[in-house]
C-alpha cells in the first residue's frame, strides 16, 4: 500500500508516555525525519484514525513452530514436559520443505503484524534438507523466511544458529537434529549472504543454540567475528542448569558471564533460571534478556526473576518463540500475571517509587527499548531516526470503548482479549490498513494447503 510522508495523531506514545497532537514526518529512507508533539495538523497530513503506539520487536521466534500450534495440547503418556514436546516438534522440523516453511512463516508474520509486532527476530536453526544434505544454496531456508517476511510486510532480523552437538557430553548431533548442523563458519557465511542481499527491512545477526549445543571455541569465534545481535537460549530448563553445573561447575548464566565477552550485542533468551549474582553479572555486562512468557508457561519452563531483572536495569525484550501467542499485549499480561500468581500481589512490575505506577507502561517502555536493541537497531519507536513503524489503536473495539485516553495502554494489556490494532505501518508503508492486509487471502490459502499437506501424512 502507498507510502506516507506526513502523519498526524491526536494521541501518540512518544518519549515513554502519551502525548497529544503529534506530527510524524517520514523521510525517503522510510524512517521518521521528525516526531513533534503539540503541533497542529498540517493540511497535507494523513490524520490517524486512533491513538498511535510504536510497533514492537518480537525478539525470539521459530517460525516453523507455527505449524505445530494447537497440536501438542494433549498428554499421551504419564509425563509431558519440554523434552516430550521437543520430540513432537522435531517431527515437524524433520519434514517441512522450503515452500512449506515460506507459507507457514508468511501466515505467522501476518499474525504478528496484526498482534502489534513490526519486526521479528527469527532464531533460525533449520538449515538443511530433510535427509540432512545441504541445499545447493545453503541459505535456501533463510530465503524462505525472508520471502515470507516480504510477503507479509514485516521486518525480519534473521539469526542463523550455531548448532554442533546434542549435549555437553554428546559431541555429535542426534540423527533427528541432522537439519540443524552448522559450524561457526557456516553461521557467519549465512549472515554475510543475508546482509549482502540488501533486501528492504531485512538484517542479520547470529545465534548460538544453547551452551549444551555449542563448543566454547565456536562461541568465541562467533563473538569475535560479528558486530550485530548475538542471541542464545541460556537457561530455559532446570535440566539444562543441572547439566551445565555437572559439565562446567557453573550455572549457565554464570558460565556465560565468566567465559565469554558479554556486552550489549548479547541477548539471553529464556534467562528463566537465575540467581541474584547472575542477574548482577548480566547487568554489569550490558547484555539484554529476552523473555517469552506464553511459551515459558506453555512448556512448563518456570518463572523468570522478573523483579530482579527490572530492578537491575537489564534491557528486556519479548519473544513469541513457539508461537502459542502472537500478540504482545497478552505476552505483557502474562509477564506480570506469573509474578502475581507466585507472590499473591498485584501490579508487581509497577514502580510507584521510581515514578511509574502503571504496570503496563513500565513493561512496555522496557520491552520497546530492549526489543529494538535485540534486532540491532540503534533507534526504535516514535523518534526521529527510527524506522517509521507504528500501530493505530481501534478505540471502537468493544474492549477499549469508554476507557479514558490516559488508561488505553492499561486496558489494552490487561483487559482486551483481542488484537485491537486497526492499522500497522512498517517503514512508512501500511502493512495493515483498516484491519485489512493486501496479501491476507493468498497467505491464508497457502497456509491451509501447507497444513493439510504437513499433517495428512500423520493421520
Ligand atoms: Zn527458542
Amino acid at each position: 500500500m502507498a507510502a506516507e510522508t506526513c502523519l498526524w495523531a491526536a494521541q501518540a506514545w512518544v518519549g515513554g508516555r502519551w502525548r497529544e497532537r503529534v506530527r510524524l514526518d517520514i523521510g525517503a529512507d522510510g524512517c521518521w525525519s521528525a516526531v513533534e508533539p503539540d503541533q497542529p495538523a498540517p493540511a497535507h497530513a494523513t490524520r490517524l484514525a486512533g491513538p498511535a503506539l510504536p510497533g514492537l520487536v518480537d525478539a525470539h521466534s521459530h517460525a516453523f513452530q507455527r505449524a505445530f500450534v494447537g497440536l501438542a495440547e494433549r498428554r499421551d503418556g504419564a509425563h509431558d514436559d519440554f523434552w516430550s514436546w521437543r520430540e513432537r516438534m522435531y517431527g515437524v522440523a524433520l519434514r517441512i520443505t522450503p515452500t512449506q516453511l515460506r507459507a507457514v512463516a508468511a501466515h505467522l508474520y501476518l499474525e504478528l503484524l496484526q498482534g502489534g509486532y513490526t519486526q521479528v527476530c527469527d532464531f533460525h536453526y533449520l538449515q538443511h534438507a530433510p535427509d540432512g544434505r545441504r541445499y545447493d544454496d545453503p541459505a535456501t531456508l533463510s530465503w524462505a523466511l525472508a520471502d515470507a517476511a516480504a510477503d507479509a510486510g514485516i521486518g525480519l532480523t534473521l539469526l542463523p544458529v550455531l548448532y554442533e552437538r546434542a549435549g555437553f557430553a554428546q559431541p555429535a548431533l542426534r540423527d533427528d537434529q541432522r537439519r540443524f548442523a552448522t559450524t561457526a563458519a557456516d553461521v557467519l557465511a549465512l549472515q554475510r549472504a543475508v546482509q549482502a542481499a540488501q533486501r528492504p527491512r531485512l538484517n542479520a545477526g547470529v545465534a548460538i543454540h544453547s551452551l549444551r549445543a555449542a563448543l566454547p571455541a565456536s562461541m568465541h569465534a562467533l563473538a569475535d567475528a560479528t558486530e550485530g545481535p548475538l542471541h542464545i537460549h541460556v537457561a530455559e530448563q532446570t535440566a539444562e542448569v543441572d547439566d551445565c553445573l555437572a559439565a562446567t561447575g557453573r550455572r549457565p548464566i554464570a558460565w556465560l558471564a565468566a567465559q565469554l565477552p558479554l556486552d550489549a550485542r548479547w541477548q539471553l533468551v529464556h534467562a528463566t533460571h537465575s540467581v541474584p549474582a547472575e542477574v548482577e553479572a548480566v547487568a554489569r555486562s550490558g547484555a539484554g534478556v529476552v523473555l517469552c512468557p506464553a511459551t515459558e508457561a506453555n512448556l512448563g519452563d518456570g518463572l523468570a526473576d522478573l523483579p530482579g531483572w527490572l530492578a537491575a536495569g537489564v534491557p528486556l525484550a519479548l519473544g513469541s518463540d513457539s508461537q502459542v501467542v502472537r500478540a504482545w499485549p497478552e505476552e505483557l499480561r502474562w509477564l506480570d500475571y506469573g509474578q502475581r500468581l507466585q507472590q499473591r500481589q498485584r501490579n508487581v512490575s509497577a514502580d510507584p517509587v521510581g515514578g511509574e505506577p502503571a504496570t503496563a507502561a513500565r513493561l512496555w517502555n522496557r520491552v520497546l527499548a530492549g526489543g529494538g536493541a535485540a534486532a540491532g537497531f540503534t533507534r526504535w519507536g516514535l523518534q526521529a531516526g527510527a524506522r517509521a513503524d507504528l500501530l493505530v489503536l481501534d478505540t471502537q473495539d468493544a474492549a477499549l470503548r469508554g476507557l479514558p485516553a490516559s488508561h488505553l495502554l492499561d486496558g489494552l494489556v490487561f483487559a482486551a482479549p483481542a488484537r485491537p490494532f486497526r492499522d500497522v505501518l512498517v517503514a512508512g508503508r501500511w502493512a495493515v490498513l483498516a484491519g485489512h492486509a493486501p496479501a491476507a487471502a493468498a497467505i491464508g490459502t497457502a497456509f491451509d494447503d501447507t497444513m493439510a499437506a504437513l499433517w495428512s501424512a500423520q493421520t
